[in-house]
């Protein structure tokens, strides 16, 4: 996919600029618009949008600022946050900054976990990405589907 010269400069800027730092790319080397491009497929099939996948990660997190310490949420999803200090700004320069605390959630009929941090929801909100292959908090959009059972 075609990718202009903003997405590039933010690519750059994430691979060996300032924000290399958080890896946000992980060992990916497809570009920027590729990755954005390829977890928008993925989603299509579902049904479902970026922000429908946003708002149910904002429930979880929502609840678990709200009961610190291990939560059940709505009988079967285990949440736990982890608060960190200080922010991340957001890697597309729309001087978004977010808090770098971390909520996990496990399906506990599944057995299975995702964990994200703050901005994760934001840059899947506004800018539909989920980060790289390899990248420390990437988690693809149908497993977010799957383990906090997001349905249209
Ligand atoms: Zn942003």
């Amino acid at each position: 996919m075609k990718q202009g010269p903003d997405l590039k400069r933010i690519e750059d800027n994430m691979r060996s600029g300032a924000l290399a730092g958080h890896q946000f790319l992980g060992t990916d080397t497809r570009t920027l618009a590729d990755i954005i491009h390829q977890d928008q497929l993925l989603l299509e099939p579902l049904g479902l949008t970026h922000h429908n996948i946003a708002e149910r990660m904002r429930y979880f997190t929502d609840q678990a600022t709200e009961h610190p310490g291990p939560v059940f949420v709505d009988g079967k999803f285990r949440v736990e946050r982890e608060e960190h200090k200080g922010g991340i700004l957001c890697p597309f320069a729309d001087n978004v900054q977010a808090s770098k605390s971390i909520t996990q959630v496990t399906n506990t009929e599944t057995g299975e976990t995702v964990t994200w941090s703050d901005l994760n929801i934001h840059l899947i909100a506004e800018h539909g990405f989920y980060e790289g292959h390899g990248a420390p908090f990437r988690v693809d959009p149908a497993k977010y589907a799957e383990v906090l059972e997001i349905k249209v």
